[in-house]
């Protein structure tokens, strides 16, 4: 009798417990959302030593419990493909379907998109994505940098960055699989990579391992226990519906991975792996003309393009330091000595 008394407390506790999570509402920045809802807010930046800004994020508050997921795009605002998935994403995304919470972030870099500038927010001239885990009282970039670190990545389980070719790259899509070394991270983070479904899949083993130090956005929730990954898709500014619909499948499928919809994950089919990147740059300044197209598998010693100077006469031959897969070439022919022709993805093992 004495354990029905103690079973029934139990049970009562766990259905007061559930409805205390039921009647929770999630915050991120100024967005709200009462339970099985949705709200847009903004992630205020306040002025430091150049002007404040507002970051656009949408927070869905999902029907039944679950892990929270953040979805981060635009640190380069004129990668636009990236963009435009998590745009399509907003209205995709049904709360009431959703086991969990989304912190979605569709234009972290809204000056770069503005001014239609690649690579930097041009207000300090930095990276978007090479600041974290920023700081407080630094330039612009740092400080949207520590609040995405504090407001985003700190309040998730889980977490999606989205990139694509910049203005002058010619890119095909692939996904970024960051190994930290941790075994049981590293299978969750490969499990998403898969997931995703881009049948490219590069292992990046390299990124720091000081969480003070990340630079990189998904290195950032990775460094802190939370397994992310990065995707890109899109070239060069354009907006084709097959890389933005490769991105939207891409996070519905990681989702599903993730329990936090219905359904089976779409697993990439055999993907390539690509155990290493070779950059190359140019070692002369003058108009680039192409020789191959992202996607092209080439020879170690293809020409990938070559360099004149502004008479015609060719003083640069870019070449593939090994065999593998141009995951990028530069689409337009200024180039500068030292800038990136492309990089060529050394083949590996299914690991
Ligand atoms: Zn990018």
């Amino acid at each position: 009798m004495k354990n029905r008394v103690a079973v029934l407390a139990l049970a009562a506790l766990l259905l007061t417990s559930l409805a205390v999570f039921a009647q929770q509402n999630f915050t991120v920045g100024t967005a709200t959302a009462a339970p099985g809802q949705k709200a847009n807010g903004f992630l205020e930046i306040p002025a430091g030593s150049d002007a404040a800004t507002s970051i656009p994020v949408v927070v869905l508050n999902g029907a039944k419990p679950g892990p929270t997921l953040a979805l981060v795009s635009g640190s380069h605002g004129t990668e636009y493909a990236s963009v435009i998935a998590l745009e399509k994403l907003i209205p995709v995304l049904d709360p009431a379907q959703l086991s969990g919470k989304v912190i979605l972030i569709p234009l972290v870099n809204i000056p770069s998109f503005e001014q239609k500038v690649p690579h930097l927010n041009p207000v300090d001239g930095k990276s978007m994505n090479r600041m974290y885990p920023g700081k407080a009282d630094g330039t612009q970039t740092e400080r949207v940098s520590f609040a995405i670190t504090k407001q985003v990545v700190e309040r998730s389980d889980y977490l999606i960055d989205y990139h694509g070719g910049d203005l002058d790259e010619n890119l095909v899509p692939y996904t970024y699989w960051p190994k930290s070394g941790n075994a049981q991270q590293d299978a969750i983070t490969h499990d998403m990579a898969v997931a995703f479904g881009l049948n490219i899949i590069i292992i990046t083993a390299d990124r720091p391992k000081d969480p003070n130090a990340s630079r990189y956005l998904d290195n950032t929730a990775n460094t802190r226990g939370k397994p992310a990954i990065a995707a890109e898709a899109g070239y060069a500014g354009t907006v084709q519906t097959d890389d933005v619909q490769a991105l939207v499948n891409g996070t519905l499928s990681v989702m599903r991975y993730l329990k936090m919809l219905p359904g089976a994950a779409t697993l990439a089919d055999h993907p390539t792996w690509i155990g290493k990147i070779d950059t190359v740059a140019s070692e002369q300044t003058g108009i680039f003309y192409p020789l191959v197209t992202r996607g092209a598998y080439v020879e170690q010693g293809a020409r990938l393009g070559y360099v004149t100077d502004y008479f015609g006469k060719t003083i640069f031959e870019a070449r593939a330091p090994a065999s593998g897969v141009v995951l990028y070439i530069c689409s337009v022919p200024s180039m500068k000595k030292g800038d990136t022709v492309g990089y060529v993805g050394e083949v590996t093992t299914n690991p």
